[in-house]
């Protein structure tokens, strides 16, 4: 090999932006070439790192773009602690068979309990499986829809919040919404439903969904929505953030936290 051949290889692989094949080629020939290696193993394992390095970087984009709030994985989930939920369920919605069908979840059950964290474990799953996922808290998905509908966006917000494979949407019930807002909830979820899964996080039960949205019809057409085709998973332990507190005694059962 020339030196220009040399110098044009390195720039190429530059310019095809293949900068992990660049960055190791000359120490990697270096070493395999004293070992008489054959050359397809040598091309095999070049391009299988740039494929490894190209497919982190997608997968650390997806996970950006995703906006979770903080890396929560199932690893981390102790289910002994919470025995009311059914592994097994968890287990199936793993198989991210629910986003393939556009189905939803539902994870309901007071403050600490791990809805959250179920909910960030499961996007994380579905980016890991190739899908898009996307989280926001209600107040700001509402507050996102109110802008947009007040810039004449309302329908390209809708249209981009549909491009994802699975929108969470945390804490369905902690802060008062009004009837416009209400009104823009609604119109996000009709707009997904049979189309893209959610995965609603709430500390409300359905009936008083009725109270959150100051409106009782509203409320069950909703619900109607939401629950077709859906996995409902009722937490009904105590607190996790309270945990070791429980333990010292500090605090009695199901008190002291909002
Ligand atoms: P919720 O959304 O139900 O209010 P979170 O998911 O925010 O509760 O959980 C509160 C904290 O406790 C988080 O740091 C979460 O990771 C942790 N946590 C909750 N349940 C468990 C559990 N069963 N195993 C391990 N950590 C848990
Ligand atoms: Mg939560």
């Amino acid at each position: 090999m020339t030196h220009s051949n040399y110098e044009r290889l390195h720039v190429n692989l530059k310019k095809l932006k293949l900068e992990r094949i660049e960055e190791m080629l000359d120490n990697y020939l270096e070493t395999v070439l004293k070992e008489n290696k054959p050359v397809m193993e040598i091309l095999d394992h070049l391009v299988n790192e740039q494929y490894m390095v190209n497919q982190q970087n997608y997968l650390d984009t997806k996970m950006r773009l995703a906006l979770f709030p903080y890396k929560k994985v199932f690893d981390d989930f102790d289910f002994s602690f919470q025995p009311s939920i059914d592994k097994q369920v968890v287990e199936d919605l793993c198989t991210m068979r629910f986003i393939h069908n556009a189905e939803n979840v539902i994870l309901l059950g007071p403050p600490g309990v791990g809805k959250t964290h179920l909910a960030i474990a499961l996007g994380i799953e579905a980016i890991k499986a190739g899908l898009s996922a996307y989280f926001t808290t209600t107040h700001n998905l509402i507050k996102k829809l109110q802008n947009a509908n007040k810039n004449g966006k309302l329908e390209s917000r809708l249209r981009a919040l549909c491009r994802h494979k699975l929108v969470i949407v945390d804490e369905i019930g902690y802060l008062p919404i009004s009837e416009e807002e209400a009104n823009l909830f609604f119109q996000f979820v009709t707009r997904r439903y049979e189309r893209g899964s959610i995965i609603i996080t709430s500390n409300r039960s359905f009936g008083d969904w009725g109270k959150v949205f100051h409106d009782d019809v509203l409320a069950s057409a909703l619900l109607d929505r939401l629950l077709h085709h859906s996995t409902i998973i009722n937490i009904q332990g105590e607190s996790y953030r309270l945990k070791e507190k429980i333990e010292c005694g500090l605090f009695e059962h199901n008190k002291g936290e909002k």
